[in-house]
């Protein structure tokens, strides 16, 4: 009884697979004190805290698809037989009402001069609804008092074109409101207390984000929440003993087309893009989409018939458009979860020819791997401080579907490089103002006045650790470095400054100088081109392509000619001592070294990947 409006109650069910529902446990997190939780235990009754999870997990397994974690190879997935999109009635959710695409709300204020029937004809109601909806208040409420500062929210359902009223809620005072509802072909009006109004006004905010969302073809939580999959599983066809056939779109094919390759009939495609396309547009579907379809065979029809009974489509990492086929053969959508799981990985590998060669060979992926030439652009010369020998930890995580598909961008969250001896180490931390970096042991960033490496270091040309040439380093007769890379490799300004100078400059080629403090200067020569806007004056951030590897000048193949000049003189960038970058203290500190020795730990427990390294000699 001491509960308040407003205030959040998740309750959780179980879905068996006759779609019954089971009420499995009630969470009421409160401002200010301990949230309540009551749960279903496994002998069926219910006790402080969440469900016993035993109960839940026996109930997942009973309901769960089959989900197999193979690794497939991409060139492969048109007609194989792959794991089935996963029955989002798999595992206790909040149940969240799902609102058809076509439903529409609006917000009316009571003004001078207004009638209900003026405000319901405004709303865009055809007269016939306007007239039974105001007939239907009459047992409780007069219609024509309505006063100046109410508040109205109508809810109509337009399809194609076809306007119907579907309800109202009329705010009489602070604690009255009256809600209007079709039921059946009748309206029905109620009293209901004030917060009825609030809970429609919020969703007149919520189907409006979700409809333009969908208008944009953006597809969030918020979406997924109005445009959820409704439909109870009894009511679906059974999928348990389906064929399954995953695809991707291919280029110039319509999603018609490529159904209709895969096997679907006619009638069945057609009727599931008419599902599909009240939240999506399939001519905007690109080429490469994910597609799923699942096919059934009826043993009352003639044999080799085959009903299509499910489409699903990948939108967004995280949501799914679900389309499914009901018993009478009518096809109903919406949007469901896409599974995703979050994994910690690690990378080890000692270096052969090449930090690349020997990164993929590990089975790190190559975003990963970028993030970590990145990372240690900032110490490390990629062109000349690595060895045969030296060596690299990393461990990142990734997020993968039901198919072992990577679906988002993964974290780098500590690396190592080894070399000559000497350990670097880097580990991910988020400074309470929000912004990620990476800290060394002692919790020193990873940012530097100026980048060792001013380059992209994964696509350095010659191999490392070989002293090719006697001009790759720095000398007197040579007062710079070489970076030797393709052509049009960016090129990265080496800390944050102004241009100073964009243009030719002799033997230099295209030349970029960056002054960075009235001591420091970087030059790079040779460019291509320039990047776009880069010219005098202009600022620049550290990291910031600024240019491309080209061979213009006195060059005799594409590299970055790289110079540090200190007091206007060229000098070896090796011998500079840059000023340090942000150091930790206090209170971040100590939670930086909490979660350095929690990634280390977690390194340590996750198992190398050693079955791919097997497989791809580094050498
Ligand atoms: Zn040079």
């Amino acid at each position: 009884r001491r509960l308040h409006v407003g205030q959040k109650i998740t309750v959780l069910f179980l879905v068996r697979k006759d779609g019954t529902h089971k009420l499995a446990g009630v969470r009421m997190p409160r401002r200010g004190v301990n949230t309540i939780e009551v749960g279903r235990t496994a002998n069926g009754l219910f006790t402080d805290g969440l469900p016993d999870p035993e109960l839940l997990t026996s109930k997942i397994l009973e309901n769960a698809t089959e989900t197999e974690t193979t690794l497939s190879s991409k060139n492969n997935t048109k007609t194989q037989n792959t794991s089935p999109p996963s029955k989002e009635t798999a595992a206790p959710e909040e149940i969240v009402r799902a609102i058809p695409t076509t439903r529409r709300m609006k917000l009316l204020n009571v003004n001078r001069g207004d009638t209900l029937s003026g405000l319901l004809k405004q709303a865009g109601s055809p007269g016939q609804d306007i007239r039974h909806a105001v007939q239907s208040l009459h047992p409780i409420h007069n219609p024509n008092l309505i006063r100046v500062g109410q508040k109205l929210v109508v809810e109509l359902d337009i399809d194609r074109g076809q306007r119907r009223l579907i309800g109202m809620v009329l705010g009489l005072n602070k604690n009255i409101s009256i809600v209007v509802e079709l039921n059946g072909k009748q309206f029905r009006a109620r009293k209901a207390p004030a917060d009825a109004l609030d809970a429609a006004i919020t969703l007149v905010a919520n189907i409006e984000a979700a409809h333009s969302a969908l208008a944009t073809g953006t597809y969030n939580p918020q979406t997924r929440m109005i445009y959820g999959f409704d439909a109870a599983e009894s009511d679906l066809v059974d999928l348990r003993d389906a064929v399954r056939v995953k695809l991707a779109l291919k280029p110039g094919d319509t999603l018609f087309e490529t159904m209709l390759d895969a096997g679907a009939p006619r009638i069945d495609a057609n009727a599931a893009i008419t599902a599909a396309e009240k939240l999506v547009d399939p001519r905007k579907l690109k080429a490469g989409q994910n597609i799923a379809l699942a096919f059934v065979t009826n043993p009352n029809e003639q044999p080799g018939t085959v009903r299509l009974a499910e489409l699903a489509i990948d939108l967004s990492a995280e949501q799914r458009l679900r389309v499914a086929r009901l018993h009478d053969g009518a096809f109903v959508s919406g949007l469901v979860y896409r599974p995703i799981r979050r994994e910690n990985r690690r990378a080890v590998g000692t270096i052969q020819n090449s930090l690349y060669k020997t990164a993929v060979a590990m089975g790190l992926p190559p975003e990963i791997l970028i993030k970590l030439i990145r990372l240690f652009s900032y110490d490390v010369d990629f062109q000349r401080d690595i060895r045969k020998g030296d060596r690299f930890e990393a461990l990142y995580e990734t997020y993968t579907d039901e198919t072992g598909e990577t679906v988002k961008g993964s974290a780098l969250l500590y690396a190592s490089m080894t070399l000559s001896g000497t350990k670097l180490a880097f580990y991910r931390f988020t400074l309470d103002d929000g912004f990620t970096d990476y800290f060394d042991e002692q919790g020193q960033s990873v940012r530097k006045a100026l980048m060792r490496t001013p380059i992209d270091g994964a696509r350095l040309t010659s191999s490392y650790g070989k002293r090719r040439h006697p001009t790759l380093g720095y000398s007197k007769m040579h007062r710079g470095v070489d970076f030797g890379a393709g052509r049009r490799t960016p090129v990265f300004a080496a800390g944050d400054g102004t241009v100073e100078r964009a243009s030719r400059n002799g033997a230099y080629g295209k030349y970029i100088r960056i002054r960075h403090s009235a001591q420091y200067q970087t030059a790079y020569a040779h460019l291509s081109a320039y990047a776009k806007d880069i010219q005098r004056a202009k600022r620049v951030k550290q990291g910031q392509v600024i240019g491309y590897v080209g061979s213009t000048g006195r060059s005799t193949g594409p590299h970055l000619h790289y110079e540090v000049l200190v007091n206007g003189k060229q000098v070896n960038p090796l011998g500079v001592k840059l000023p340090t970058g942000l150091f930790l203290k206090g209170t971040e500190l100590v939670a930086f070294k909490t979660q350095r020795d929690q990634l280390r730990k977690a390194y340590d427990n996750v198992p190398t990947r050693q079955t791919l390294a097997d497989k791809n000699d580094p050498n």
